[in-house]
């Protein structure tokens, strides 16, 4: 063992999994304190390819989410975004991922943290295979406002063990506002890097077509 109470050999792996429609600085910073915080070796960021549970939203092209993520991991050599779900032509379940995952590190020398919003983990009990879970990794929620994490007492005691609640100050920045924004025409600086918000205008992503 080392200081860090981690077995020689040992990788802590954070996996951030989200539509990311678009990806913005909220994301970045539950990273990088999911990072800090759980003393995680790097984190892969996971667009969702077909999000399963989404079919009734539009959202930006699975290729245009990879993108975004792309820019804005670039500053960071701890972080790596992965085509893994994007690339998978059925419709993304997290159960699946983590499986193909562990094909590509030894099980035995490596724990994932699997990282999104407290209002997706809520939500939990929907997906697919859920009980496999925390067999697989340890559940990292964020939390988001308007959400409690007293909520997660009502989820089953099997899945609560495997869900560390983790608290970011001020994060109240999410895709939907700056969707919002982007189709009202008001700005949406300083929420994202700017590569990404010159990659959405240059797309002319989630801008409603003008009537003509
Ligand atoms: P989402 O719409 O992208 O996010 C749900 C909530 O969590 C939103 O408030 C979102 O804020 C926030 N959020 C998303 N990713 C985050 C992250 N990595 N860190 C912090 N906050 C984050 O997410 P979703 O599509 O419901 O799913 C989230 C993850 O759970 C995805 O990886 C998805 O594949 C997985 N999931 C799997 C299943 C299944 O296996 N069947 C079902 C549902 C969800 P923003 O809107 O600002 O991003």
């Amino acid at each position: 063992m080392n200081v860090s109470g981690r077995a020689k050999g040992q990788k802590k792996i954070g996996i951030m999994g989200g539509t990311f429609d678009p990806i913005h600085f909220g994301h970045l910073l539950a990273a990088e304190e999911s990072r800090t915080v759980l003393e995680l070796d790097e984190v892969i960021f996971i667009p969702a390819g077909d999000p399963a549970h989404k079919r009734e939203r539009k959202t930006a092209s699975p290729e245009d989410r990879y993108v975004m993520t792309l820019l804005t991991t670039l500053g960071n050599p701890k972080f790596t975004p992965s085509r893994i779900e994007i690339d998978r032509k059925e419709p993304s379940h997290t159960v699946d991922t983590l499986r193909e995952m562990r094909h590509w590190y030894a099980p035995e020398k490596v724990t994932f943290f699997f990282i999104t919003g407290l209002d997706a983990v809520l939500g939990i009990t929907s997906w697919k295979e859920y009980e496999a879970l925390p067999g697989l990794c340890r559940m990292v929620a964020v939390n988001r406002p308007g959400y409690s994490p007293r909520k997660l007492e009502n989820l089953p005691a099997e899945i609560r063990q495997a869900i560390i609640p983790l608290e970011i100050p001020l994060l109240s920045i999410s895709s939907t506002e700056i969707r919002q924004r982007i189709e009202e025409r008001r700005s949406i600086k300083y929420l994202l890097p700017e590569a990404v918000e010159q990659y959405i205008y240059k797309k002319e992503l989630y801008r409603k077509k003008l009537e003509v």
